[in-house]
């Protein structure tokens, strides 16, 4: 085995790594961290540290680490065949044993799968299958999508301008044409603080409804949300808000495309998020949890109404022009094949219910009624504590006095892993599934600490 400190210099040197202040990484400065092994919810780095991951890397590793059944289900598939290729009709059994499964999951008007590799292709893919849909009934001029500000739906050249996320834009030239953003159900951040939750919803509903008078209900062909909003702050939706979004978006034939890449497969305690706020979405994408991360898969889940025109299109063009030489590479389908039979196996939807809100209430109790604790809100096991400078004003803290990321950084000391998200002084936690309580209160207990370490015991 190599010697830490040469691997280290080798990282710093050679290593272009995703959502890193890159400078500061290669100068040494920023932190670096070489994990190597994990179990269950805790990792361990190579140079020994067990911490708590409080965030299942990127709230994708729902099943815990270091499950042989999924291991052993990716060694079988890559000795028997590691790769073929899903064009013009080419399948495995994995693959097609993986879509019937998640169809099986899927809302009853769902038809088919497409798989790709990531959540941000998935959504590509999602966006190009509007258009084409759009362009195949004629209405060419039906394709702007609008997206939410703070929604989060991948960083490539369009999922990035889809994402309401200033970093994520800055420098890049983004957001591309056709992208637009509303308002964000972000009831805790509205601006106008004498409003109701109620009053709240008729508000997002009515800035959408504007937002379409004036583009054109003829020139938008999609609305793109995440169930619950998850980088943007881990924000779940006033009560009622979706039903009134759809009221809109069915009014004005605007399809809707569920991003359940954080929220499928039983992060909110429920199979889909479209099922847990009564969404009925025309196209869902999904990724993370349909393998807990164990290999890279993502798909886009299409519904009926759209699969038909879509086949319409092939007969009046050919085979559809789209696809990755990776599509539903067997040995991500493997994983998802044994990631879906162990989450039902093991009952862990339910369980991510069950202890995803012992972990909000736990939160709750410990810092809850800290001065600089202005909301604890979750949704399963998805949970965020945001900090405000006063709490009566409601006024936040300089983005750069960095008390999210202080906070994480002290909790990080204690050894629990949990994520500064990028806009706000938010700290956001989706663990495992397989949390215990005890490993909640451990959490929760732990993150009153570093609350205490970086802002006070006021
Ligand atoms: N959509 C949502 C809701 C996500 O949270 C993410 C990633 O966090 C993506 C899409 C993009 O997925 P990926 O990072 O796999 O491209």
């Amino acid at each position: 085995m190599l010697k830490n400190d040469l691997l280290e210099a080798w990282d710093r040197e050679s290593f272009f790594h995703p959502s890193t202040h890159l400078a500061e990484f290669a100068r040494g400065t920023a932190p670096q961290r070489v994990i190597r092994g994990g179990e269950g919810c805790h990792i361990e780095t190579r140079d020994g540290h067990r911490l708590l991951d409080a965030f299942a890397g990127l709230y994708c590793v729902n099943v815990g680490y270091g499950r042989p059944e999924i291991a052993e289900a990716i060694a079988d598939q890559a000795r028997e065949l590691a790769y073929y290729h899903a064009y013009v009709g080419h399948g495995t059994e994995a693959s097609i044993t993986l879509a019937k499964m998640i169809l099986d999951r899927a809302p009853d008007h769902m038809s088919k799968v497409y798989f790709g590799l990531s959540g941000s292709d998935a959504n590509e893919t999602n966006i190009k299958l509007v258009w084409y849909y759009n362009n195949i009934l004629g209405r060419p001029e039906k394709k702007k999508i609008i997206s939410r500000q703070r929604g989060y739906h991948g960083s490539g050249l369009m999922t990035g301008s889809l994402t309401g996320l200033h970093l994520f834009h800055r420098k890049f030239d983004l957001p591309l044409d056709r992208v637009l953003h509303t308002e964000a159900p972000y009831y805790f951040r509205r601006d106008d603080t004498s409003m109701t939750e109620a009053q709240f919803v008729a508000h997002c509903a009515a800035e959408l409804e504007a937002l379409i008078a004036r583009e054109g209900a003829d020139t938008i062909a999609a609305f793109i949300g995440e169930p619950v909003l998850g980088t943007g702050g881990i924000v779940p939706p006033p009560a009622g808000y979706w039903a009134a979004i759809q009221e809109v978006l069915e009014r004005h034939d605007i399809l809707l495309i569920a991003d359940e890449v954080v929220t499928g497969f039983g992060r909110l305690g429920s199979m889909f998020g479209s099922e847990h706020y009564g969404l009925r979405p025309d196209l869902m994408t999904i990724a993370k949890g349909l393998t807990s991360a164990y290999a890279p898969l993502s798909g886009s889940i299409v519904s009926d109404r759209m699969w038909k025109v879509l086949e319409q299109g092939t007969d009046e063009n050919g085979p559809i022009g789209h696809g990755w030489t990776y599509s539903a590479h067997p040995i991500g389908a493997a994983a998802g094949v044994a990631n879906l039979k162990l989450i039902d196996e093991l009952g862990l939807v339910a369980q991510a219910g069950r202890n995803g809100a012992y972990l909000n209430r736990a939160m709750r109790d410990a810092v809850g009624g800290h001065a600089h604790v202005g909301e604890v809100r979750g949704e399963g096991m998805l949970c965020a504590v945001e900090f405000v400078k006063d709490r009566e004003s409601r006024t936040f803290f300089d983005a750069a006095d960095k008390v999210g990321p202080q906070v994480a950084a002290a909790l990080l000391e204690e050894g629990i892993i949990a994520r500064a998200m990028p806009q706000g002084d938010i700290l956001g936690f989706a663990p495992p599934f397989c949390l215990t309580e005890a490993e909640a209160d451990e959490v929760a207990g732990k993150t009153a600490k570093a609350v205490q370490k970086v802002l006070g015991t006021a």
